[in-house]
């Protein structure tokens, strides 16, 4: 705990000492706050971040976004809203979900560097400066993590410990805590990210698939004063399923007939050996065909093998309506040199 103090401090003089010397890190900063039902926390989390992002002296903005919270967390952000400018808030008509508040806030905002925070006071906006000052780093996601954790060591704890184990070995990015919301991304990276179910905690992963560079450092965390936490075991369950998704989308998108196709010939290969091993046996050894499950084995996996095939076409499809719709491409190109700029307009206009 000693420790993760003396590198707090390190960072936030950093942050301070680097301010007049080097260039600004970033022009404008948005901090984004999804907040379902908590009223009590507003006008706590406002004063704070206000205190905090004034003190750092760059343009910013908090963008509130109301998740369709039943108690009275609207008038809260409209009495924050109506004593400064630099308070936004956005009111969605129904409950939609961390994520999707999220991706609303980081739709609207207007800074080069977001930082998501939650609404609960768990986060400490004081950790911010030294999120920046790893962006000054040249880093392009800070990920916050809660090194020393204050919810239910049991049914929060361990199975979060858990699923960060297992997201680290699949995504290949060593993270210590995926689900700490406090983080710092560079826009360019959220550039085309579409988040859906719990995705928002897989961000880094998808970014750093897309060469960004990502670190985390840890960060306060308290346990929750006011409200509770709108989340339960289930969790771990979504956010893994999500990370399948995650994966399947970066590494086999541009691809798909490769991995259907692929389990379709195994498939198909396993009924061919069954087909031609239940030969052998009634030929050779005179053992009739209904007497082994060959048969039936080969005519599943020709079933099977012949529709991973068919899906994997389908998904061809799917992938190119996807692709072409939307004009993306299969590569991201990181910056160019000498490159004519008109050349760059004009392909970009005839999009
Ligand atoms: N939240 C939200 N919509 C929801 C659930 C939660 O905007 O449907 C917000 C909530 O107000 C808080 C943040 O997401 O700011 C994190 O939620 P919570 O504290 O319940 O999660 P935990 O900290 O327990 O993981
Ligand atoms: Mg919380």
């Amino acid at each position: 705990m000693r420790d993760t103090e003396a590198q707090m401090a390190t960072l936030e003089r950093a942050a301070r000492d680097d301010a007049p010397a080097a260039p600004p890190a970033y022009r404008k900063l948005s901090v984004v706050v999804p907040a379902y039902n908590e009223e009590k926390s507003i006008p706590i989390l406002c004063e704070r971040l206000l205190a905090v992002l004034d003190a750092l002296g760059a343009p910013f903005e908090i963008i509130l976004v109301n998740d369709g919270s039943k108690d009275g967390t609207r008038s809260a952000l409209q009495t924050a809203a109506a004593r400064r400018k630099e308070v936004k808030v956005i009111e969605l008509k129904r409950n939609s979900g961390q994520t999707a508040a999220m991706m609303c806030g980081i739709d609207h905002a207007s800074g080069d560097i977001i930082i998501p925070i939650d609404a609960d006071l768990q986060n400490d906006p004081a950790d911010i400066p030294a999120l920046l000052a790893k962006i000054a780093e040249g880093y392009d996601v800070v990920s916050g993590w809660r090194k020393d954790r204050k919810d239910a060591a049991i049914r929060r704890n361990l199975p979060s410990q858990i699923a960060n184990r297992i997201i680290s070995f699949v995504s290949r990015v060593p993270l210590h805590d995926y689900g700490c919301t406090l983080k710092a991304y560079r826009l360019d990276v959220l550039d085309g990210v579409r988040l859906y179910g719990e995705m928002h905690r897989l961000i880094p992963v998808y970014a750093s698939w897309m060469g960004a560079r990502v670190t985390e450092i840890p960060v306060r965390h308290y346990p929750r004063k006011h409200g509770a936490s709108h989340y339960g075991l289930e969790r771990v369950a979504k956010i893994i399923l999500d990370l399948i998704v995650v994966k399947f989308l970066d590494r086999q998108f541009m691809k798909p007939i490769y991995v259907f196709g692929g389990f379709g010939m195994l498939c198909l290969a396993i009924s061919g050996f069954a087909v031609v091993w239940a030969l052998y046996l009634k030929i050779v050894d005179g053992l009739s065909l209904i007497q082994t499950p060959l048969p039936l084995l080969a005519v599943m996996t020709f079933i099977t093998g012949f529709m991973c095939i068919l899906m994997g076409l389908l998904s061809e499809i799917l992938m190119r309506t996807y692709f072409e719709s939307q004009g993306k491409t299969s590569y991201v190109v990181r910056d160019t040199l000498n490159f004519d700029a008109s050349t760059h307009d004009i392909k970009q206009a005839q999009k």
